[in-house]
Parts: structure tokens; C-alpha cells; sequence
């Protein structure tokens, strides 16, 4: 099926064909013709199914068939659609997409976080910016500073928002919804619709139209799972030996710490693997050179911490690497879903030492399946892992 059956006009629809997207994604297929109605949608989909564009092609389509009609005006501070990311790097990457798509339209975008300079954005807003893609605290600094208007706001997205209550953004986000006009589009994209995704739902959205591609294994990106345990103080010369002895070309490596990151970027070194780091130690401007030598293949190995790498967005990522394992089940779907995007292979690998078993029993119990394990005799462990036990439930949830 083209984009152009889905209700999307040429403009639109031409620069997707610049962009060789031939053909829908699952959940592209599920929510456009949904958004274009008018409709509240709540959607569990994964980063990787093409959700960015699930609720960004319609939202270009509504906004300029309104604009059609009317003169063009600049509103300074008013916006017309909000999309709220969880981190400064998804914002911009969201940003880009909606620059991508939209490029034969009349419309403006820009993306808002903290950490950098907030004159030029105020500038910005007064200029004019139809789509607002922000993080909460930019944003609700800007509400107070009434650099933003929301009286013309027509639509609300909320991105990753199992992502967001992680990071405790909820009183931030109920702030923020309190100053949007009752009157207005809701969207909700979630990886995973939790008790607590469900809650904020209720509370913000009524009549949603609900859908889901998690389940269906059609639009499920293909991820080859597999983990080496290993004892913990071997696994910088384990992760040395894969990269080389599987010729590894490209990983992103996520880990706890920053100062795990730095260590491990010098012990790579050591061993004649160049690599870098990002994590908040680093600023900004730093953090982008770094992506963007990553992306052009210039850096191919990337150590980063888990907020750090949170909405990288990386089209030929081939492997994802768990230096280590993350608390929750749920950073682990996340990060895989960092590899194996639209429908490309790609492959997590694990390195689990006998302190992450109670993780390891978590996120096996999630996935529904023990993940296949190799041996690699040139590492042998003293501390075994044992088997997990598939339906673990962690001790602050249990009844
Ligand atoms: P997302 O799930 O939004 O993070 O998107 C994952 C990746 O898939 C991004 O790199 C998009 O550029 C790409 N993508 C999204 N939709 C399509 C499509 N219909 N065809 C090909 N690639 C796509």
C-alpha cells in the first residue's frame, strides 16, 4: 500500500519517495488514517516501528490543509501542535524527521530542550513555530517565562511517555497539560502501556482510539538476542575479544556509569579499539559531534550511558551491546529496539556477571523466553549465573 492511499497529499508524499520509504510500516498503517480523522489515539509502539512518522505525516497533513485555506500569518508564541520528548536528543531527532517530511510544506518547526543558550529560542518562538517539539523542563521554563502561547494549540503528543514517567516528569507534564486548551487533538505513543502509562492516559485523554503493533510480530524488527556471562572483572577483555574475534564493525555499548563509560572507552583504547563516550558529563555541543561522527561511521564504537543513548536514532545500527544489564525490564526492550529498526536484522548482546541475575530473571520473564546464551572458552566463569526463572517477579511489585 503507497503512502499516498493513507490520505496524504504529494508534497508529503514526494519527499517520503526521496527518502525511499516505499511503503508503510505497521503502525504507519494503523494510526495515520486514525490522526487525519481526528481522533485521540493512544498507540504501544516501539522506537524502530516507524512511530516517529506515525503521528508526524498526519499532523503535517492537518496543519498545512488548514493553512490552505487561510492567509498565511506569522503567530509569534502560538503554536499549533506540541509534541513532548523525553530527552533533548529524541526532541531533535523528532525535529529533524518533521524537517524531512515536511520539506515542501509552508511550515516551521523547532526543537526545545535545556542545557543550551534560551535566547535564541525565545527569538524563535517569536518569529513563528507551528510544531513545538520540547522537553518538559525547557518548556515549562518558557510557560512561565510566557515565551510560549497555547491558545491555538490543535494538537498534543506525548512521545515515549512510558519513558517519561521513568525519568519523573509526571508533575512536569500534568503542569504542562494544565495550560493546553481543553479543546485539542491527544496523541500517546508509548513502548510499553504500563499501569502507570494507563493512568496518565485516563487522566489526560478521553475517547482514544487505541492501538498496538507490539504484539504483532509481522512489524517486529528482527533481533537476534544473545548473552555471555562472564565474571565482572573480565568483561572489558570479553568485550574486546567479541569486537575483534567477530569483527565487529559498529556497537553501541550501553553501561551504568559515566565513569564506567570513561574507564571502559580507555580499556577499549588499550586493546587497540577506538571508541567514544557520551553520558551528562559531556556537554551538548560535545554529545552532537560524537552522535554525528558515530552516524557517519567515523566513531564505530559508542559507550553510552543509559539517558545519554535515550532516542538515538542510528538507521544502519547493526548491534547493541549491554555492558551492562539495565534495572528494568522495560530499558532493555528500549534498548534493544535500538537495533533491527524498520524491519532491518540486528543483534543485543548481553554481557551478565551473577550481581545482574535478578535482572537477568526480570527482563526473561518479560521477553517470555530465556535468551540464548554462548560459551566462549577463552573466558571461563567462577561466578555462575544461574538459569532464570521465568516467572520472576521483582520484589516491589510483588503481592
Ligand atoms: P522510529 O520508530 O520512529 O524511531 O523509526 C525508525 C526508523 O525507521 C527511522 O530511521 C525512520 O527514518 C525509519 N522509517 C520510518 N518509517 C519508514 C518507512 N515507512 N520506510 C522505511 N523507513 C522508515
Amino acid at each position: 500500500m503507497p503512502f499516498s492511499r493513507l490520505g496524504l497529499s504529494s508534497p508529503i508524499v514526494n519527499a517520503l519517495t526521496e527518502l525511499e520509504y516505499t511503503t508503510p510500516t505497521e503502525i504507519q498503517k494503523q494510526a495515520i488514517p486514525v490522526v487525519l480523522s481526528g481522533k485521540n489515539v493512544i498507540a504501544a509502539a516501539q522506537t524502530g516501528t516507524g512511530k516517529t512518522a506515525s503521528f508526524v505525516l498526519p499532523l503535517l497533513e492537518k496543519l498545512c490543509a488548514i493553512e490552505k485555506d487561510e492567509e498565511r500569518k506569522l503567530r509569534g508564541k502560538r503554536i499549533r501542535a506540541l509534541i513532548l520528548t523525553p530527552t533533548r536528543e529524541l526532541a531533535m531527532q523528532v525535529e529533524a524527521s518533521i524537517a524531512q517530511y515536511g520539506k515542501y510544506l509552508n511550515l516551521t518547526s523547532m526543537a526545545m530542550y535545556g542545557g543550551t543558550e534560551i535566547g535564541p529560542q525565545k527569538q524563535q518562538l517569536i518569529w513563528g513555530v507551528d510544531i513545538l517539539v520540547a522537553t518538559p523542563g525547557r518548556l515549562l521554563d518558557m510557560t512561565h517565562q510566557r515565551a510560549v502561547n497555547f491558545d491555538q494549540l490543535e494538537a498534543f503528543v506525548l512521545d515515549e511517555a512510558d519513558r517519561m514517567l521513568d525519568m519523573g516528569f509526571i508533575d512536569d507534564i500534568n503542569k504542562i497539560i494544565e495550560r493546553l486548551p481543553s479543546q485539542r487533538q491527544n496523541l500517546l505513543f508509548s513502548a510499553t502501556i504500563s499501569n502507570d502509562v494507563r493512568a496518565l492516559a485516563k487522566r489526560t485523554i478521553s475517547h482514544a482510539e487505541e492501538l498496538s503493533v507490539v504484539k504483532n510480530s509481522a512489524s517486529k524488527p528482527k533481533i537476534e538476542q544473545w548473552l555471555v556471562t562472564v565474571d565482572k572483572t573480565n568483561k572489558s577483555a570479553l568485550l574486546s575479544f567479541l569486537i575483534k574475534e567477530q569483527q565487529w564493525q559498529q556497537a553501541l555499548i550501553f553501561i551504568e556509569t559515566k565513569h564506567g563509560a570513561a574507564k571502559l572507552v580507555s580499556q577499549l583504547e588499550k586493546r587497540g579499539i577506538k571508541a567514544e563516550s557520551i553520558h551528562s558529563g559531556r556537554t551538548q555541543t560535545v554529545r552532537e559531534q560524537i552522535l554525528a561522527d558515530f552516524k557517519s561511521g567515523k566513531i564505530n564504537f559508542l559507550v553510552a550511558t543509559g539517558i545519554a543513548a535515550r532516542g538515538i536514532d542510528i538507521g544502519e545500527l547493526s548491534r547493541v551491546v549491554n555492558y551492562d544489564l539495565p534495572d528494568k525490564a522495560d530499558d532493555y526492550i528500549h534498548r534493544i529496539g535500538r537495533t533491527g529498526r524498520a524491519g532491518q536484522s540486528g543483534v543485543a548482546v548481553s554481557l551478565v556477571a551473577k550481581d545482574n541475575f535478578r535482572n537477568l530473571c526480570a527482563i526473561e520473564s518479560r521477553l517470555g523466553h530465556i535468551i540464548e546464551r554462548k560459551v566462549f572458552e577463552e573466558f571461563p566463569v567462577k561466578k555462575v549465573v544461574p538459569v532464570s526463572i521465568l516467572n520472576y517477579v521483582p520484589k516491589n511489585k510483588r503481592p
